[in-house]
């Protein structure tokens, strides 16, 4: 299949204008099968860097209060509508086993709020699930990492001590932990913490860090250590996020996450809407990087991730609503998405793609104008709708 696309993003520095990017898939009918796309742009699928898939309810949270740390926001948020109605299908009985069926439900929901956002990777931060839950997804959740909840909560979710965790990465797959989600002292506390336990290392990936001070993310740069900023979420839960002038000046690998929607954005391309509005002075371009390259770089994923060639099997198809690629991240919609395809198989997009695989149409469920996605997640929500006795709309799926 080859497909002739306006422009090409092939990684953030090299866009191809004109290409006609070629599709390696052995599910082809006809190789040579060409499509013109010339009002569309071709990018590499989009890496979230943070989400609790789990915890993918609607609607936030909160009762519009600012915390001065994300811990006694724990505590509130149990007493909202959104959890409790979330309870209604699954309780979390703290043993956080997401293969457990209703339970996998639910974080397939969260898959799909982010296969529907142009995502083919998502890092679930949970502790370490059996192999099952990584496998047989329609995207790529990811498997190969230690994690630790964070040094002012400990790893209250399972897992062991956050220098246990980090010992079992052996410097080869990221360590992922939140980090100053908070403005008070005990927020200010964890990155002295971090250091004195010897764990701001080069695959050390923290969330959110919004109590870090200047030095601090200096020093997160000059260890390699990665940042994950969640902008929506911050604001909602802390008023304050992340300082990311500091961080792109000293050139901290800084990363793009949702969180879940229990706090943050309804998906990643709000998040890069989000980013955006808050931080205008910020080029798009450098918001792209934090969802291709510097996310493979920080989730030390194979090489096929984060970038693209114009013979490829992953690839991300979208609408031109404006002749820069990366402004044209500002203008999409979920149907924008005209093909997302991971690792050679049709994941998300418009039939007529579709319709030159060989793949069996059971494995996906069809709806709207001609669209497909692979999988089921109709089936989740006949299961949500029944078990809560009315119909339950979550904004992040297009159906
Ligand atoms: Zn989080």
């Amino acid at each position: 299949m080859k497909i002739k696309v306006d422009s090409c993003v092939c990684n953030p520095e090299k866009i191809i204008k004109g290409a006609n990017i070629r599709i390696k898939s052995s599910l082809l009918k006809d190789k040579n099968i060409q499509f013109d796309c010339s009002n569309s742009i071709a990018y590499p699928p989009f890496i979230n860097s943070h989400d609790h898939l789990i915890s993918n309810w609607y609607p936030k949270a909160g009762f519009g209060k600012i915390y001065p740390n994300v811990n006694i926001w724990v505590e509130d948020m149990k007493k909202t509508d959104s959890f409790l109605e979330r309870n209604k299908i699954w309780i979390n009985d703290g043993s956080f086993d997401l293969t457990e069926k209703i339970a996998n439900q639910i974080a397939s929901l969260g898959i799909y709020k982010n296969l529907f956002s142009g995502c083919a990777v998502v890092q679930d931060h949970i502790p370490k699930q059996k192999p099952i839950y990584y496998k047989d997804n329609p995207i790529n959740i990811l498997e190969n990492y230690a994690q630790h909840h964070s040094l002012s909560m400990g790893n209250w979710w399972g897992g062991e001590s956050a220098e246990e965790e980090y010992t079992k990465t052996n410097g080869s797959v990221p360590f992922i932990m939140h980090l100053g989600e908070g403005t008070d002292e005990l927020s200010r506390e964890c990155f002295p913490k971090l250091k004195e336990l010897k764990l701001l290392k080069s695959n050390t990936l923290l969330i959110h860090g919004i109590a870090l001070t200047k030095d601090q993310i200096k020093a997160c740069a000059m260890a390699g250590t990665s940042i994950c900023w969640c902008p929506n979420s911050n604001y909602y839960l802390i008023g304050k996020t992340l300082d990311i002038d500091a961080c792109l000046e000293y050139g901290v690998n800084v990363v793009l996450g949702t969180d879940s929607t229990m706090s943050g954005s309804i998906n990643l391309l709000e998040e890069l809407k989000f980013a955006h509005h808050k931080f205008p002075h910020i080029p798009m371009k450098q918001i792209f990087k934090m969802i291709t390259t510097n996310a493979a770089k920080a989730l030390m994923l194979p090489e096929e991730y984060g970038a693209i060639s114009n013979n490829t099997s992953n690839l991300l198809l979208i609408k031109k609503h404006d002749p820069d690629p990366f402004r044209n991240l500002l203008q999409v919609q979920m149907e924008d998405i005209e093909l997302l395809i991971h690792q050679g198989t049709p994941i998300y997009g418009d039939v007529k793609f579709l319709n030159e695989f060989i793949v069996n149409k059971d494995d996906y469920y069809f709806y709207g104008n001609n669209r497909f996605v692979l999988g089921h997640p109709e089936n989740i929500t006949d299961s949500i709708n029944q078990r809560l006795g009315y119909k339950k709309d979550f904004p992040f799926l297009p159906f």
